[in-house]
């Protein structure tokens, strides 16, 4: 099936980088939220991003302009209804997923394409709870989303093999490359990714190394781009948090048992960068360790 408009649900982090990318691959995109001042964020935010493009010579000004002519925004939600593909991209709260879907079931096309941008959440209970889960996958960018080349495609229990393809076929559009995951916790990036950091959050809690022998020395000695605390505190501790409890109850194993430390953080609300403290202090000019 071919996708030409695109509704995006939630305009915050995520959402604003879907609907950059969607409207430089030539989509018409409507992005709604519930906050004004989220969308008004989200068009500074995608503009400012072009902007980047542009000056490196990536994408030219026409094609930024015609971009940013491409997208509207609404408050209303279901205004994104009679769109071809759907992508919710709202709070990691599946009340609130749940209450988005319910709300735009009366208002789909039908031959309209659900997905979910979870990083965690059941794709197969989301589905199940609309009137087309055979319509109905997992679309999950990683942050930020113009910058990286991965989407993770996740196949729910009843998802059907026309809607895979399409999906496949839209990633392949927007440039990206997809990669295929079965809908078990935390997919296939976040499986690895999430006990990595978890452990690194044990060796610093066990007092094997410092906050900056840790880093240093997955960087220097497995030549990962950032440390595993530093990519925790751009990632969020709370979301790291999540994901890992999420592990924790969906596969019931005790390998993935959150380190104490890491609910210390979140305790204390030191969440990484977007609080400005976390594994390390960004309040003066250059990080510090914060053990
Ligand atoms: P965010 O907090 O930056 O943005 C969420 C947005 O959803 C907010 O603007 C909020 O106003 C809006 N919203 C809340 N309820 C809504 C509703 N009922 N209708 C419309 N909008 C609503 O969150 P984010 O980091 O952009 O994450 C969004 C989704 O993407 C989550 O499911 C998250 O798990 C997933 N995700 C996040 C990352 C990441 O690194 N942040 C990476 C991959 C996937």
């Amino acid at each position: 099936m071919e996708i030409r408009t695109v509704g995006v649900v939630g305009a915050g982090q995520m959402g604003n980088g879907i609907a950059h990318v969607f409207s430089l691959a030539g989509y018409d995109v409507i992005l709604a939220d519930i906050s004004e001042d989220s969308l008004k964020k989200a068009l500074a935010t995608i503009d400012r991003n072009i902007e980047r493009q542009v000056s490196r010579g990536k994408v030219t000004a026409e094609d930024k302009a015609a971009a940013l002519a491409r997208i509207r925004t609404t408050l209303t939600l279901s205004d994104v209804g009679a769109t071809d593909l759907i992508i919710e991209a709202a709070t990691e709260k599946e009340t609130v997923k749940q209450a988005i879907f319910q709300d735009l079931l009366p208002h789909l096309l039908p031959h309209t394409i659900l997905t979910s941008n979870t990083s965690s959440i059941s794709i197969t209970r989301l589905a199940s709870r609309t009137d087309r889960p055979e319509k109905f996958m997992g679309f999950h960018f990683m942050n930020p989303v113009p910058v990286m080349q991965l989407v993770e495609l996740i196949r729910g229990i009843a998802t059907d093999q026309d809607t895979w393809e399409s999906m496949h076929a839209v990633v392949r559009q927007l440039g990206k490359t997809a990669s295929s995951s079965e809908d078990f916790p935390a997919f296939i990036v976040n499986r690895i990714l999430m006990p990595m950091i978890n452990e690194a959050v044990y060796t610093l809690y066990e007092g094997v190394g410092s906050v900056k022998s840790i880093d240093e020395s997955l960087k220097l000695g497995a030549n990962h781009p950032m440390g595993p605390l530093e990519l925790a505190d751009f990632i969020g501790l709370d979301t790291c948090l999540s994901i890992m409890n999420v592990l924790h109850e969906g596969l019931a194993d005790t390998k993935y048992r959150p380190c104490p430390l890491l609910t210390k953080y979140v305790e204390a609300g030191w969440l990484g960068r977007k609080t400005q403290r976390g594994f390390y202090d960004y309040r003066g000019e250059v990080p510090v360790p914060t053990r």
